[in-house]
């Protein structure tokens, strides 16, 4: 189950990129299980410690600790049914909160003690958010969209600045910049090359789109997503075929499916 099962169909047509949900799914079952046997020790020896203050107390706090783990559980169960399906039930925004703010660091915890990978969970969560994005069934207007890049990007030996104003790029095909400003100039919605964190932060600050659709590594996404939240933000992994921050890519197909789903009017219709 901890084995990363990633698939991905090629459907230019649609948002078709699956990591394997395993690990987290896991960690969410374990962490439940591991609450709930706190529970039941507080219930089961309620003279140690808490029986000391009050009675009453081991049965209380055995009591929320068991409510908490079925409920891990069941969320557990809701993600896995979600990883099996290709699509959350239905769209739930407290779920989404405790998602982004409770399940992500708690897995990142437990997977820390337990030496699994963090990307495997940073991309089970981006996927898993990603999910929601599109199950909240909204679309956006293109001036309320947002696309965000990472400077690294760009063909590493280009001169020419685009993290000012993308629309300096040449289009000389050394590097997806000039693919991505076609996008953006054909679909009407503005497109940012961010050169770190706190830029793109801010420009997001300025702009205050109704939705983004971010680009980069698992970790920037992960913490992006959890600091823009409750913005949602549609997130794409880049591609590292250099390894990290030097002449990145990322697939146009996705982009546009991401663009396609999540963007109102005909422009949308046209490009699905
Ligand atoms: S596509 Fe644009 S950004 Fe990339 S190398 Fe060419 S001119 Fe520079």
């Amino acid at each position: 189950l901890f084995k990363d099962r990633d698939t991905w169909s090629g459907s230019p047509e649609s948002i078709s990129y699956r990591p394997g949900k395993g690990p987290f799914i896991a960690l969410l079952a374990l962490s439940a299980v591991a609450t709930a046997g706190a529970g039941i020790f507080l219930w089961v020896v309620p003279t140690i410690g808490l029986g000391n203050i009050h009675p009453w107390l081991p049965y209380v706090f055995g009591a929320v600790l068991l409510g908490g783990a079925l409920f891990v559980l069941l969320s557990a169960a809701f993600i896995a049914l979600a990883a099996f399906k290709g699509s959350f039930v239905f769209y739930s925004p407290w779920f989404h909160t405790l998602l982004v703010k409770l399940f992500l660091p708690m897995m990142v915890m437990a997977g820390g003690l337990l030496r699994i990978e963090r990307i495997k969970i940073e991309r089970a969560f981006i996927d898993l958010n990603n999910q929601m994005v599109l199950k909240m069934g909204r679309r956006f207007r293109p001036e309320k969209l947002l696309i965000l890049m990472p400077h690294c990007i760009q063909y590493d030996e280009c001169k020419i600045k685009v993290t000012r104003n993308v629309r300096n790029c040449a289009g000389c095909g050394r590097c997806e910049v000039g693919d991505l400003r076609a996008i953006s100039e054909e679909y009407g919605v503005d497109l940012f090359i961010s050169t770190g964190g706190t830029v793109a932060r801010r420009k997001v600050y300025e702009k205050r789109p109704d939705a983004v659709i971010a680009v980069a590594c698992e970790r920037d996404l992960t913490s992006g997503l959890q600091d823009a939240y409750p913005l949602p933000v549609y997130a794409i992994v880049n591609e590292r075929p250099h390894g990290y921050c030097m002449e990145t890519g990322v697939s146009i197909d996705a982009v546009r499916a991401a663009l396609a789903t999540m963007m109102e009017g005909p422009t949308a219709a046209a490009s699905g």
